[in-house]
């Protein structure tokens, strides 16, 4: 298998085909602008002392200031980053944001640390990167295994070395210290919103519609809580990295969340009537499947088992090269991460918005904004799939290229 970033270069290239993207464009958008490097110790309880590897990329600033997560996972590699800030640029231009992409990560697995451990290290971290963040710059969030605590040291990091307080420069903030309402649930209410879109446009009742999710994080939690609650669909299958669980009746998410804060997984959730395994979580008949772990999770082996009939894409990235062939040529219909998963930067753009006035929204103001944007940005990925006879991921990416493009072209290139 070639590399993650390679992959993401393979889909982002048939689109530029199709639409007959200058060949010039192409090659700024394959390059990532800034990739940043930076070890750093950091003492632990006991006094000893651990150095640490992290990432900054910032793929693209054509739209605006670069945007994206911070994740923390022991996987975490310079391609995986640079993929995920590629991702980025895509995203925020599909949207409609005026942003550019950026994403960054520490190896570490942060469950082996204290609190006051992982303080120190998001700390130590944010002031590496801090050399080229900031409110106009480039904005950090939250991604796999960061938190609004995180956010909120990396805000203070910041603030502490510029001398005042910058509320903007981070988003998914606590609410009450420049947090948006609504931010938590974001990218699960934007998974919900385009799954009961998807099933409408497959002609599919997205009432009772069954739902298999693969990742029990933050996006996974939402997206089960949001299509219960509001879609009327049923959860029939969740799995996270332990485990997975079935229930044919449809699991009650509210609950499912509270065993898992309260467990650390759902693997022996007692109200599940039987467990499976990961692998037969991906391939089981259910209508639509949500993957929302991590990416390359459904290699092409795997894809040829699916059944699916809507893919709806919360994780970034979760098809490994060579699936989207199988899948698409088999009707399967894939709604991209670039897309799918976009309710949550689409919410820190609210955030940034709310911190540079001072002036807070309402959670129906956040939601109902959200609601229209992810709307807006689907029908506009589906007219562009029916004008070039294409898949949607090829069309999320004809759409924000084009934005990207013209930003690029009207900006020249310096000098
Ligand atoms: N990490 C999230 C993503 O992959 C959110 C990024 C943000 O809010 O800036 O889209």
């Amino acid at each position: 298998m070639g590399s993650t970033y390679e992959s993401a270069l393979n889909k982002f290239g048939k689109a530029a085909d199709l639409m007959n993207l200058d060949p010039g464009i192409r090659k700024i958008l394959e390059h990532p602008k800034r990739q940043l490097i930076v070890e750093f110790p950091v003492t632990m309880d006991d006094d000893s002392v651990e150095v640490f590897t992290g990432y900054r990329v910032q793929h693209n600033v054509a739209l605006g200031p670069a945007k994206g997560g911070v994740r923390y996972h022991p996987n975490v590699s310079l391609d995986e980053v640079k993929s995920l800030a590629f991702w980025m640029t895509f995203k925020c231009a599909v949207m409609g944001l005026p942003y550019g992409g950026a994403k960054g990560g520490i190896e570490i697995d942060p469950k082996k640390y204290s609190k006051k451990e992982l303080e120190r290290v998001s700390r130590r971290f944010f002031s590496e990167i801090s050399i080229i963040v900031g409110p106009d710059r480039d904005i950090p969030a939250p991604d796999v295994n960061t938190t609004p605590d995180i956010m909120a040291w990396f805000m203070d990091t910041y603030s502490m070395n510029v001398g005042y307080s910058s509320m903007g420069v981070v988003t998914g903030k606590p609410v009450g210290l420049g947090g948006s309402q609504g931010r938590t649930e974001a990218t699960g209410r934007g998974v919900s919103e385009v799954t009961a879109l998807a099933a409408k446009a497959k002609g599919m009742d997205i009432k009772n519609a069954t739902v298999a999710i693969e990742g029990f994080g933050n996006v996974g939690q939402y997206a089960a809580l949001l299509l219960s609650k509001e879609k009327g669909a049923k959860i029939v299958a969740v799995s996270d990295s332990k485990g997975a669980v079935y229930n044919p009746n449809g699991f009650d998410a509210e609950e499912l969340m509270k065993y898992k804060v309260e467990h650390g997984t759902i693997a022996d959730y007692p109200k599940a009537q039987s467990k499976m395994s990961n692998h037969d979580l991906k391939t089981m008949d259910v209508d639509v499947f949500i993957p929302a772990a991590l990416e390359n999770s459904i290699t092409p082996e795997i894809a040829k088992e699916i059944k699916a009939k809507i893919i709806v894409e919360g994780a970034n990235g979760p098809l490994a090269e060579g699936a989207d062939e199988i899948l698409n040529e088999r009707g399967v219909l894939i709604v991209p991460d670039i897309l799918a998963n976009a309710g949550g930067v689409t919410v820190s753009y609210f955030e940034w918005v709310q911190d540079l006035q001072s002036f807070f929204w309402k959670k129906t103001q956040v939601n109902s904004a959200l609601e229209e944007m992810m709307d807006k940005a689907f029908d506009e990925t589906w007219k562009t799939k029916e004008k070039y006879s294409t898949d949607m991921r090829t069309a999320a990416y004809i759409v924000a290229t084009e934005r990207v493009a013209y930003a690029t072209r009207k900006r020249g290139i310096y000098p």
